[in-house]
């Protein structure tokens, strides 16, 4: 049932996307973010819990830094199997664009604890707007939480690094760690409009 809104928003005889099934990780819990050139480029972060993809739009992606808090608007579920997904959504179709994956890797709760504990402990979280993890991920590493904040939408949340091994002081930006010849970056170049003379405060 919880897919039903990601299938709705969706035809599957134009998008390469996954068409939703409930589906589990055999071992342990997965997580992914992507990074997503639509309309706005922004990140869509995912964490694996019963059987689907919890999904979070992430418009300045992740940051390894505890003092930024990143907006994460809660999006519909997505189907386990989106965590392989990666190539162009076709125009006039939902999140038209470019996607590739930005980080992946394994979850847990905050104490790694086996599994069935970590998603009795991770339902609730989410239940409650307070979820704690731990990433094990390429880019992505250590304690997060994610905090839901009151507003009139009611999908907003904030992604934040916790104080460990793991956190840095400076400034991060997830487009640092993004290979250069990515499919996303090489489309922004190849549609990069050429700056006009004499219009550009930056000349
Ligand atoms: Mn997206």
């Amino acid at each position: 049932m919880t897919l039903a809104i990601y299938n709705k928003k969706r035809n599957f005889k134009q998008t390469t996307e996954p068409s939703g099934k409930i589906k589990k990780s055999v071992s342990k819990l997965i997580f992914v973010v992507h990074r997503h050139k639509a309309s706005q480029l922004h990140y869509d972060f995912r964490l694996e819990l019963d059987g689907v993809l919890k999904s979070w739009a992430v418009p300045k992606g992740p940051s390894l830094n505890p003092k930024d808090k990143r907006l994460a608007m809660m999006v519909e579920d997505h189907p386990y199997d989106y965590k392989d997904f990666e190539g162009i959504i076709p125009e006039g179709n939902y999140g038209a664009g470019i996607v590739e994956i930005w980080d992946d890797g394994t979850y847990a709760d905050e104490n790694n604890s086996p599994r069935e504990i970590a998603e009795k402990i991770l339902r609730a979280g989410l239940k409650a707007g307070n979820l704690k993890f731990q990433l094990f991920g390429k880019k992505l590493k250590g304690e997060f939480s994610l905090v839901k904040i009151k507003t009139k939408e009611d999908n907003s949340w904030l992604l934040i690094k916790h104080h460990d091994n793991y956190a840095v002081e400076t400034e991060y930006n997830s487009e640092e760690y993004t290979p250069e010849n990515s499919p996303i970056n090489q489309w922004m170049e190849e549609n990069r409009k050429p700056v006009k003379k004499g219009k550009s405060k930056y000349r």
